[in-house]
């Protein structure tokens, strides 16, 4: 006798008839039959899940590449509008893990974050640097756009490019300070005077310049203990 389940309400009466024990039970299948019906049962489970994966797989490709491309056009725009790439949010986790100093500008509009440890801190006797900020020397801490980024007030950042130099200088459109100025790599060059300013006019000791530079194009003889290179880093000392 065949045993078909029609109705949720008839299941009661299937189960009755199954629990008597003078009812003999077969499955309607034979052994081979039953088999290849749980062999491709499992088979349609994996097939559904490889489907699954490979869909995620897809989606996740598709949202990198959209992430990929929206970062390319944001770093382009911002190039073409010529300011410097914001790292704000880099900047602020950096800054919780590593020691930071915060500068503004005279009129506060501005504020310049510098996170972690410079690149160099020297005292630079360049004609360039001469040319361009208008001192006899400059002593300077070096970071890069990633350790030294404008947190607050970007709006007011004007920028004024060197016509023949590959420099550029980052100052204030409203009280005319600079804040920084970059070179040929776009490393950013932060005066030690304004970092001493914001800090009660004294420079942290882990700032000051360790060596001076280009001291053979000097205009003014620097009496200290500091080493003095006639060029960069890897040029001879100065015997004065
Ligand atoms: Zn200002
Ligand atoms: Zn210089």
């Amino acid at each position: 006798m065949n045993l078909w389940v029609l109705l949720d309400t008839q299941i009661e009466d299937v189960c009755t008839y199954l629990s008597d024990k003078n009812h003999e039970i077969t499955s309607g299948l034979s052994e081979e039959e039953l088999s290849l019906f749980e062999t491709n049962a499992k088979l349609s489970f994996y097939t559904v899940f490889n489907r699954f994966l490979l869909a995620s797989g897809i989606l996740v490709l598709i949202l990198a590449l959209a992430l990929l491309y929206f970062t390319r056009q944001y770093a382009t725009q911002q190039k073409q509008q010529n300011r410097p790439p914001t790292s704000a949010v880099l900047t602020r986790i950096y800054g919780a893990i590593m020691k930071t100093y915060t500068v503004h500008c005279s009129c506060n509009r501005i504020e310049l974050s510098l996170c972690g440890e410079p690149r160099a801190r020297v005292i630079c006797h360049c004609i360039d640097c001469r040319e361009l900020l208008d001192g006899p020397f400059y002593p300077v801490t070096v970071w890069t756009d990633q350790t030294a980024s404008i947190t607050h007030g970007e709006s007011n950042l004007s920028i004024y490019k060197h016509p023949r130099l590959k420099m550029k200088k980052y100052f204030c459109t409203n009280c005319g300070e600079v804040l920084f100025n970059t070179n040929s790599v776009d490393w950013r060059a932060v005066p030690q005077w304004l970092i001493a300013k914001n800090h009660n006019n004294q420079l942290p000791r882990e700032l000051t310049a360790v060596t001076h530079v280009f001291y053979e194009q000097r205009i003014i003889d620097v009496s200290d203990n500091l080493p003095k290179h006639l060029r960069g880093f890897s040029s001879p000392p100065f015997e004065g």
